[in-house]
């Protein structure tokens, strides 16, 4: 079989780990060709982050540095025996740092970071941590070669950040660049990143690994997709919020992307997408038990009537906006207004409900984007389009019970909000899809875990 296997960052995170992960690709490559692809070491981007926010200021974050220079360096040292290999990532890793260097030093002295910049920033993470997974499957004896994402030919928009991939063209330079490589050696790629048309590195979103892992996946058409990580599998909780979550051995690829950005492991929102189109299952397993099997997630939709609902997600960090105005009845366009804006300032739209009345719209969004989102309304809408109030509720949390059993089954939601009710909690907004495969509402925050224990009882989950 043809097998993509992508590690995310807790599962790179030092030396040690590193060779657990390399001790895993070659079992598997014993009996199939592998695919690598790989995240930054633990912690990584979010000091790159921390550290461009830093620079933009003006500020020199030494710190950041020297602990990224540090937990490279110390992998390198601590697992790569062969002198000669170890002599030549070394000095690959160097090379990178000096430019991260560069890059960060410019920034601090323009005290501007553009988009762009920032990407280049981040890619940092992934692409010092490929050289030397791959120098240490060569310290092993296999055969091996790193690549970053925009060397395969992941081509992507200039929506620097939050890239989308140009799939025609991305799936054309993919298979061109790696199937023949694939019967001599183990490509290791970066994940998160892609390169733009002119040929600046561009990252694809926030745990954007698995995103580039299935898109790769389908670029090659393999035979399957593991996304290794630090659980067993999705669960039917968050095990930090409902310790007795239990791992759900198989989901649909459409009850996973319900799930995907919830929940303890959120995964790329966008992450089964090419897995999908291309039909390709994803198995999701824990690199430090590999033997357990995780979850599969395929095109069966199975529904056992005891498995109506299959997970309890939740997502907390969120801010609910409500638009309202007696005047917005009846008076087509608003909602078009209202959407087309807060896209064009890039802010995310995670659910949204009318009243019948017409005389409120109510969405979520990300809690970072609240101040933004509500000036940006209230600048273009107050006093416009019979809008009179835009109002915000910072302290909220969505949960969302996910399960193809519930489409035409009636008296889910009854069982639901009777169990919400019976523990005494308030639900601000409700959404259901037309697919019928989730139903999500809105409480305040302080409410989750009552909630999740509440539905996880009720439907007998546990
Ligand atoms: N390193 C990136 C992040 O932390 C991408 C990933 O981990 O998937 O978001
Ligand atoms: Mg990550």
């Amino acid at each position: 079989m043809k097998i993509v296997l992508k590690f995310g960052g807790t599962s790179v995170g030092s030396g040690k780990k590193i060779i657990n992960v390399c001790e895993i690709v070659q079992k598997v490559k014993k009996n199939n060709q592998v695919i690598v692809v790989s995240s930054a070491l633990q912690s990584t981007t979010d000091e790159l982050l921390e550290l461009s926010e830093n620079a933009k200021k003006g500020q020199v974050n030494k710190k950041i540095i020297n602990d990224i220079v540090q937990r490279h360096q110390d992998a390198i040292k601590d697992i790569i025996q062969d002198k000669k290999i170890q002599d030549e990532v070394f000095e690959e890793v160097s090379s990178l740092i000096k430019d991260l260097e560069k890059t960060v030093e410019g920034v601090i002295i323009v005290k501007e970071l553009s988009d762009k910049t920032k990407d280049k920033i981040v890619s940092f993470g992934e692409r010092l941590a490929v050289p030397i997974i791959s120098a240490k499957l060569r310290d092993m004896g296999i055969k091996s070669e790193s690549f970053t994402g925009g060397e395969v030919g992941i081509m992507t928009d200039e929506n620097f950040g939050n890239a989308s991939p140009l799939m025609k063209v991305t799936q054309h330079n993919v298979k061109n660049n790696l199937s023949n490589l694939l019967e001599e050696t183990v490509p290791v790629i970066t994940g998160f990143i892609g390169a733009t048309q002119q040929g600046d590195i561009s990252t694809i979103g926030r745990g954007g690994s698995d995103f580039s892992a299935s898109l790769i996946g389908m670029c090659l058409s393999v035979d399957e997709i593991w996304f290794m990580t630090d659980v067993d599998g999705l669960l039917t909780a968050n095990p930090n919020i409902y310790p007795n979550a239990k791992t759900i051995p198989q989901l649909s690829y459409d009850e996973a992307v319900e799930m995907a950005t919830m929940g303890a492991k959120g995964m790329h929102a966008r992450a089964l997408e090419p897995a999908k189109t291309a039909n390709i299952p994803v198995r999701i397993k824990n690199t430090f038990r590999p033997d357990v099997s995780g979850t599969l997630i395929n095109d069966q939709i199975i529904v056992k009537p005891e498995e109506i609902t299959k997970a309890v997600a939740s997502l907390n960090g969120l801010a609910m906006i409500t638009v309202a105005g007696m005047n917005m009845v009846g008076n087509p366009g608003t909602a078009g207004e209202m959407f087309g804006m807060l896209g064009r300032n890039k802010i995310n739209i995670i659910m949204i409900s009318q009243s019948i009345s017409e005389a409120n719209i109510t969405f979520l969004i990300r809690h970072e984007d609240l101040r933004k989102a509500v000036s940006v309304l209230q600048v273009s809408l107050l006093g416009k389009s019979g809008v009179t109030n835009v109002t915000s509720d910072d302290e909220v949390c969505v949960i969302s019970i996910v399960g193809a059993g519930m489409k035409g089954t009636s008296g889910v939601a009854a069982k639901l909000f009777n169990a919400i009710s019976k523990v005494d909690i308030n639900v601000q907004m409700i959404a259901q899809g037309s697919s019928e495969q989730n139903i999500s509402f809105v409480i305040h925050e302080s409410d989750s875990k009552a909630a999740i224990e509440a539905i996880h009882k009720e439907f007998n989950m546990d």
